[in-house]
């Protein structure tokens, strides 16, 4: 099989209730720059990424896809995965101008879709091409019923009805608010609705600086909170290592992180516990697994971040022997010819072959920006 031509796209997807909010972030669609990958045995390739649906950075992404990894893959063969990924990451104009952001959204929607011809190839789901197992058991946690812009009643009844209407046994929320006081009475506020059992996620979205970030995370272990993610600005190592020393909660981190070299730095200096590789911002599939990997043999569990909203990263974690917990956001799955299924909080394994990645006709209709 040969790659005869990369067709990008845009997708602006609308998020639950018109809009939502964390602590740095307020979007109202999903974005999805992504890429067909053609080849000459009629067999395509689908892989995106995942941003702030802002058509601008959004046409920066596709731009690369065509302008640069374009003339790098056309006439290779897609299933060298590893290969063609190297050539990509390693190809040294574009290693001078980026090794993260851009570079690496760009080439992790090129890699998805590699990986679902291969997988298209074998006539198997991507899970099974890794090497996954049928009865491997992934939990899902979900993250759409935690915005900050959720007033409490609203926080409070979303939170009851993933639990005991949709069997959720894992879910999160966002913290981050100007008053702190009103975080931990929300978080207060959903463990009590929620009952000891459940496990409850908080998320900081970065938002904090050091002495704040002693302040809340550390009297988030009064309410047997699971973690606390992203406390502090993304890449400051360091100061995760301390916190992750003085407070009782967990520390989760990785959705930021855009290298595998950026992992190994957290992961061995214990500034992380909760390691959160995507797919979608690393190098695609090929760089997520080699993170895993890397977490797994530390000792710690990996947990990815849903940037692909779990369509792609549901075959990573069932695959991959260092993951059984999964973020699940719904905004995107009925773009697909397979959707996501989640049954009482555990992950169903898609059937189809390829990635999961298959966009249905309808959804590049009505969603799609031009790509200039
Ligand atoms: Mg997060």
């Amino acid at each position: 099989m040969i790659i005869t031509s990369l067709e990008t796209f845009i997708l602006h997807v609308p998020v639950t209730r018109d809009g939502i909010a964390d602590s740095t972030h307020s979007i109202t669609h999903w974005g999805m720059p992504g890429v067909m990958v053609h080849t000459d045995s009629g067999k395509v390739g689908y892989g995106f990424t995942g941003t702030h649906a802002h058509l601008k950075s959004d046409r920066l992404i596709t731009s690369c896809i065509e302008d640069c990894y374009s003339e790098l893959l056309v006439g290779e063969n897609p299933l060298e995965t590893e290969r063609l990924w190297s050539k990509m990451a390693y190809h040294p104009p574009l290693q001078w101008v980026g090794r993260a952001g851009i570079l690496t959204m760009a080439l992790a929607a090129v890699d998805i879709a590699l990986w679902d011809l291969k997988a298209k190839e074998a006539g198997e789901p991507l899970w099974r091409t890794l090497g996954g197992v049928d009865d491997a058991e992934v939990e899902v946690y979900n993250t759409d019923g935690g915005w900050l812009n959720f007033g409490l009643q609203v926080l409070v009844d979303d939170a009851r009805r993933l639990v005991e209407e949709e069997g959720y046994q894992s879910i999160k929320m966002k913290v981050g608010k100007e008053d702190f006081t009103e975080d931990l009475r929300r978080v207060e506020a959903v463990r009590e609705v929620v009952g000891p059992g459940v496990k409850l996620m908080t998320d900081a979205n970065g938002r904090w600086r050091m002495p704040l970030a002693l302040e809340v995370a550390g009297r988030l272990k009064d309410y047997d909170v699971q973690w606390i993610e992203e406390p502090l600005w993304h890449d400051d190592v360091c100061g995760h290592v301390e916190l992750a020393e003085a407070i009782e909660t967990p520390v989760a981190l990785g959705e930021m992180l855009y290298s595998l070299a950026q992992f190994k730095e957290f992961i061995a200096c214990r500034g992380v516990h909760f390691v959160q590789p995507d797919a979608t911002r690393l190098g695609g599939i090929t760089e997520a697994w080699q993170v895993s990997d890397v977490a797994h043999a530390a000792g710690l569990p990996v947990t990815p971040h849903a940037g692909d909203m779990a369509q792609v990263q549901a075959h990573l974690s069932i695959a991959h022997p260092g993951i059984n917990l999964l973020e699940f956001i719904p905004w995107i799955k009925d773009c697909f010819v397979e959707p996501l299924r989640i049954e009482d909080g555990k992950l169903r394994a898609p059937e189809q072959a390829g990635a999961g990645t298959t966009l249905i006709p309808v959804a590049l209709e009505r969603f799609s920006k031009p790509v200039s």
